[in-house]
């Protein structure tokens, strides 16, 4: 009912070209982990135990995963379509360094609307009469290489009528950007529907073989841009969600992938030996990986979290205390991390949390564009994403790339929150 032009910088930001491109040459190799990960029952199990205690989120959905597992897998074809996110760090002598923040393996989104971005900065370069910085700005996008992931996957489920089913929310505040990627897949003569949870609930059902259909019409492809908070759910959402886990229709991302991203996963992950034993054999990609990782930490209840909790109490502004929670604005950090751990410190609803190690990056002056929002120059930090995307069949990885990148920008005085949020904006990194 009301259209607003999604916020933008006005200005695109610098960023470093050494980091931007660890972030694209790391990105295969988070890739084929993401993918590991799903296909690891024990570690799953192993990681998330003290999590599944006492979050009734991530417990739901590692119960339909098991489920799923128990009946057997019907889907053959796995497509993962995810983001990574960085920040740079500021180090004591001021070298910047690329320091993951998350990441993103349900509803990455922004691929669609970063496609444009480029553009507008371009032009805003030009208007200022700097046309030859606005020849350097990179060509980027992602909705292309999102799309051919999905139809990829299409392609090797193999049936000519299905459609990919875009799994939205009840109220769609970023339709745009999914229109984008639907698009692409209309170019390439791919039916595309879009349904919400409810639908599935009222109209889904498989057929003997575990095939999916949706009013009548077989789905190959289920491409969610819903399902990853609990506000998502409802008792008719969660029983949808099983019916499409236990489809053969390709997930993306299927449950197992879904909980390979989640907060303590990523935690779990810092583990010295953790990497090696996901990636045998592939020593380089795990140390381009690691090198990545900030500090992160487990609360689980020992002397190993209890020695944590109290340094961090200590020493707030450190650390930022994160739940198992998506989308922006969940995050606690400074007197309030302080408050929130010191109440929970003796109680098992710690493990709920994981703390990591506050990244501080060098701040720059840009004017932060926002619908109904004054105009005002501001101190900003920018988030660097990269956006991944894979298929794989059976055992075999057919398709592993690094298909574009977002840049978010936002002013300083917000700790936490994407774009989604109303915190961040959309930007163009401009390498120096
Ligand atoms: P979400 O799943 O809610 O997006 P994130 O881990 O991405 O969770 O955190 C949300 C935001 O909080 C990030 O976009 C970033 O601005 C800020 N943030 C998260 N982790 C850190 C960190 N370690 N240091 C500094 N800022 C952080
Ligand atoms: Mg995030």
């Amino acid at each position: 009912q009301v259209v607003n032009y999604a916020p933008f910088t006005l200005l695109p930001s610098a960023v470093p070209s050494a980091l931007f491109e660890q972030a694209y040459a790391v990105q295969q190799d988070f890739n084929l982990l993401v993918d590991a990960i799903s296909q690891n029952k024990e570690f799953l199990e192993h990681a998330l135990a003290s999590t599944i205690e006492v979050d009734d989120f991530t417990a739901r959905l590692f119960r339909i995963h098991m489920q799923v597992l128990e009946e057997g897998l019907a889907q053959s074809v796995f497509l993962g379509i995810n983001r990574s996110d960085y920040m740079f760090d500021c180090g004591v002598d001021g070298t910047p360094a690329l320091k993951q923040i998350e990441i993103n393996t349900i509803a990455a989104s922004f691929g669609g609307l970063t496609s444009r971005t480029g553009a507008v900065h371009g032009r805003v370069l030009k208007v200022l009469g700097k046309s030859k910085e606005a020849s350097r700005l990179l060509p980027n996008n992602p909705s292309k290489g999102l799309a051919l992931g999905i139809a990829k996957a299409w392609e090797l489920y193999g049936s000519q009528s299905a459609v990919v089913m875009f799994l939205v929310e009840e109220v769609q505040r970023n339709i745009f950007d999914q229109r984008c990627v639907e698009n692409e897949l209309w170019n390439r003569d791919i039916r595309v529907i879009r349904r919400r949870f409810r639908d599935v609930f009222e109209k889904g059902s498989l057929d003997d073989t575990k095939r999916l259909y949706m009013d009548g019409q077989e789905v190959a492809v289920v491409y969610y841009r819903e399902g990853y908070v609990p506000k998502n759910y409802d008792q008719q959402n969660w029983e949808a969600r099983l019916l499409l886990e236990r489809s053969r229709a390709v997930k993306c991302p299927d449950i197992a992938t879904q909980l390979a991203g989640t907060k303590k996963v990523q935690q779990e992950l810092s583990r010295p030996g953790t990497l090696e034993k996901l990636l045998p054999g592939r020593a380089e990609a795990v140390a381009r990986i690691r090198a990545t990782f900030a500090g992160l930490y487990s609360l689980d209840m020992g002397e190993e979290g209890d020695k944590i909790a109290a340094t961090a109490i200590a020493d707030p502004d450190r650390f930022v205390l994160k739940p198992q929670r998506e989308g922006g604005g969940n995050n606690l950090y400074g007197e309030e991390l302080r408050q929130v751990l010191e109440k929970i410190r003796d109680s098992p609803e710690r493990t709920s949390y994981i703390l990591m190690d506050k990244i501080k990056p060098q701040p720059a002056m840009n004017y932060l564009l926002r619908a109904h929002s004054p105009l005002q120059v501001s101190k900003c930090i920018s988030e660097l994403g990269i956006f991944g995307v894979y298929v794989r069949q059976g055992k075999e990885m057919v398709m592993n790339m690094a298909v574009g990148h977002l840049l978010r920008t936002k002013a300083i005085e917000h700790a936490d929150g994407g774009v989604a949020a109303g915190v961040a904006v959309l930007d163009t990194p401009y390498l120096v």
